[in-house]
């Protein structure tokens, strides 16, 4: 089963638009919901997974040089594990201006999101009992700005205290919280429910604190999320939607945050230090030559 969809572009506000990416996977659900009785529907999960997405831009065929790439909204919903998993690819077609042949590229979604499957926990043990696990990029950003062990483990350890502190997401179930140290300063939040469908990204919400102080001048060297991946639906289904954000990534990294500033992250006997270009991998990095 397959859907054709675009760009459906709105207003200047925060739903303004839905990439085509996102219209042709709803497109496909509904058409599929369409072979299906409304009493099965209810009674039992549909059985959805996205295959492929084919991705275009607006010129014509072989005419754009570069292959497209989900923007940071669209990555955000890969990153979750209902509809998606790690068979789901990325199709885009290239042309080589020089010998003008095509190549069709076929990028996993872990290419896209290597860390999509990661498992967060909230840590019941003393965290300097905890190991603390660098990926390459991750260990050289520590060294670069100067963060060491203690530095990682108190950054940690304030994050859960914000978590088990918030009690304003119980709306979702599903608290978290996020630190964000910017020009040596610590700013902290906690997940706020609006309602279940509508909430504060507690990073970014850390992120705004720092951003409403330091103004323009605003660097931010470090991410640290606090908070439980895995959640069971309706039907009791476990699924894992991760704890770091993939859009508050990809809005700081367009302008406060670099793709070597850290993202820390803690499970049971560990603790994860590593880039925002570990989380989304530069050469992906909007190839789509417009500006959202
Ligand atoms: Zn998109």
């Amino acid at each position: 089963m397959w859907h054709l969809a675009t760009n459906f572009n709105n207003t200047r506000n925060e739903i303004s638009a839905i990439c085509g990416e996102r219209a042709a996977i709803v497109g496909a659900y509904n058409d599929l919901l369409k072979t299906s009785s409304l009493q099965d529907s209810v009674s039992n999960p549909i059985n959805f997974k996205v295959k492929y997405i084919a991705m275009s831009s607006y010129k014509n065929l072989g005419e754009d040089k570069n292959s497209a790439s989900p923007c940071a909204d669209c990555l955000s919903w890969l990153n979750t594990s209902r509809y998606f998993d790690n068979n789901t690819t990325i199709v885009s077609l290239e042309k080589n201006e020089n010998s003008g042949k095509y190549t069709l590229n076929l990028n996993s979604i872990e290419q896209y999101l290597p860390y999509r499957n990661d498992v967060v926990n909230v840590i019941d043990k003393p965290y300097d009992k905890l190991d603390i696990k660098f990926s390459q990029s991750g260990l050289i950003s520590a060294q670069q700005k100067g963060f060491n062990k203690q530095d990682i483990i108190k950054i940690a350890e304030e994050t859960q205290q914000i978590y088990n502190l918030n009690n304003l997401s119980e709306v979702s179930n599903h608290n978290i919280a996020a630190s964000i140290i910017a020009n040596g300063k610590t700013f902290t939040a906690g997940k706020i429910d609006f309602s279940k469908r509508w909430y504060v990204e507690p990073a970014l919400f850390a992120a705004s604190k720092a951003i409403e102080e330091f103004g323009n001048d605003t660097k931010i060297d470090c991410i640290c999320y606090a908070g439980n991946s895995l959640f069971s639906d309706n039907y009791g289904v476990i699924h894992n939607d991760g704890v770091v954000n993939i859009k508050t990534l990809g809005m700081l990294n367009t302008k406060y945050a670099t793709p070597e500033t850290l993202v820390i992250t803690c499970d049971r006997d560990k603790i994860n230090v590593r880039t925002i270009k570990d989380y989304m991998p530069e050469q992906f990095k909007f190839k789509q030559k417009y500006k959202i």
